[in-house]
């Protein structure tokens, strides 16, 4: 690349996309960005699509920036509605239909793809929820008054399960693990969430898998690996998603469940780094490679990326205490750190108080790597604290205690 990058291709629409060029312009930066979209829409916040987009009454679509801010003020070509199909790593060209925009600066943003279920084909009813357009379907559905099967007790699945229950309507959960987010959190957390479920209403099952879906032409019901089955007019697929790489092959970049980044988010590729789900890092503040789905980081890295590759010569490790959260019922889980724990401590347990606040340690060696809270809003961010500063798994536990004293 030369002494200045001319040129920026941003390929990947939603949040680490528009960080991304929002970033380029706060630099300085006065050159063409072009932010390329497979989406029909706008940027937009998927977060509430699984929460408050569900409520009853009318919805409000989470709308980022409106078109005049992004082509207006911030001198964008957006091109939205067309994916990128390929990246050649030599001509410095993105593939879009049948132009070929040239770059000196590429920033990978395209996010990860739900995973689905054999058998759902064609078959109405049956959705994921990833997109606005996901979104819509699953609300319209539950404006119907849909008995609904979710599929996974992960966070999104979990939502969907807390939006249905809000309206009243019967909701199974299946999932296929003996406990929910055992690899998310641990055994005794994910206890605590399914206690969460049950509490609420909903029927989940575990240990049960699926075995197929049943319906002329839109879902009737769920037959489950155990024999029994679920009458459904609405199921949510909740089992995970992909990186979108798919468009990246043969380009050079390296792919390994995600594309390959150091620490300063840069691919190898010249001038090509990548930014939020999709991309797998090297986090230094743990020393090993992450690739996460997590709002926090996609946006952070977004920005990052983008700086680091005005200047290269001044590019700065991108590390991060991993950060989530998710609303079940009236509840919000909060997570920090790592959940690969050597072991898991739970250190506050108001489980029997309405509204009780719970929270979980993780130890690996001894340092403090992680800290789940439920309804701990004011003290999650302090073991992010801690975490950060590789507090040790002695000091933590001291820490904790005093909380709990306090
Ligand atoms: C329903 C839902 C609820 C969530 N709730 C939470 C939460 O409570 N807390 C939390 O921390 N995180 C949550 N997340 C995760 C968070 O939203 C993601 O981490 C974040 O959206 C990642 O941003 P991203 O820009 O990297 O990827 P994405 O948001 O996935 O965006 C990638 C974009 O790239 C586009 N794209 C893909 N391929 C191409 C191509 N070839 N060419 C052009 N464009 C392409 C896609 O269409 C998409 O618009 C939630 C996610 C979902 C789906």
């Amino acid at each position: 690349m030369g002494a200045s990058p001319e040129r920026i291709v941003v390929v990947g629409a939603s949040l680490a996309g528009l960080r991304a060029v929002e970033a380029a312009r706060k630099a300085g930066f006065g050159g063409p960005v072009t932010l390329i979209g497979a989406e029909d829409h706008l940027p937009y916040d998927r977060p509430p699509l699984s929460k408050a987009y569900l409520d009853e009454g009318d919805p409000v679509t989470p709308w980022f920036r409106t078109a005049d801010h992004l082509t207006g003020e911030l001198g964008i070509d957006l091109r939205l509605g067309t994916p990128a199909s390929a990246l050649d790593t030599a001509s410095r060209t993105v593939v879009v239909g049948r132009d070929e925009i040239p770059y000196d600066v590429a920033v990978i943003a395209t996010g990860a793809r739900p995973r689905t279920l054999p058998g759902a084909d064609g078959l109405a009813g049956v959705h994921t929820l990833r997109t606005l357009d996901d979104a819509r379907a699953v609300r319209a559905a539950l404006d119907a008054g849909a008995r609904t099967v979710v599929v996974g007790a992960g966070f999104i699945g979990s939502e969907v399960a807390s939006g249905a229950r809000k309206r009243g309507l019967p909701v199974t959960v299946v999932e296929a693990m003996p406990t929910p987010l055992v690899r998310a959190v641990g055994e005794a957390m994910g206890q605590r969430c399914a206690a969460l479920h049950r509490a609420n209403g909903t029927d989940l099952r575990c240990g049960v898998g699926v075995a197929g879906f049943e319906g002329d032409g839109r879902v009737e019901r769920v037959r489950l690996s155990d024999g029994t089955a679920v009458e459904a007019d609405l199921v949510v697929v909740g089992v995970g998603a992909q990186p979108a790489t798919g468009w990246l092959a043969g380009s050079g970049v390296t792919l390994d469940d995600g594309v390959v980044c150091d620490a300063t988010l840069a691919t190898g590729g010249p001038g090509v780094y990548a930014a939020g789900d999709v991309a797998r890092w090297h986090n230094p503040l743990f020393d090993r490679p992450m690739r996460l789905e997590h709002w926090t980081s996609a946006a952070e890295q977004g920005a990052a990326a983008v700086r680091n590759a005005l200047d290269p010569s001044a590019a700065r490790p991108y590390e991060t205490v991993p950060y989530f959260w998710s609303d079940w019922y009236d509840t919000r889980i909060q997570f920090v750190g790592v959940p690969t724990a050597d072991e898991v401590v739970v250190v506050e347990d108001g489980s029997g108080a309405a509204g009780g606040r719970q929270v979980a340690l993780y130890r690996e060696g001894d340092r403090l790597v992680g800290a789940l809270t439920v309804n701990g809003q004011s003290v999650i961010m302090k073991y992010r604290g801690l975490i950060m500063r590789r507090t040790s798994w002695a000091d933590a536990l001291d820490f904790a205690r005093a909380r709990r004293e306090a």
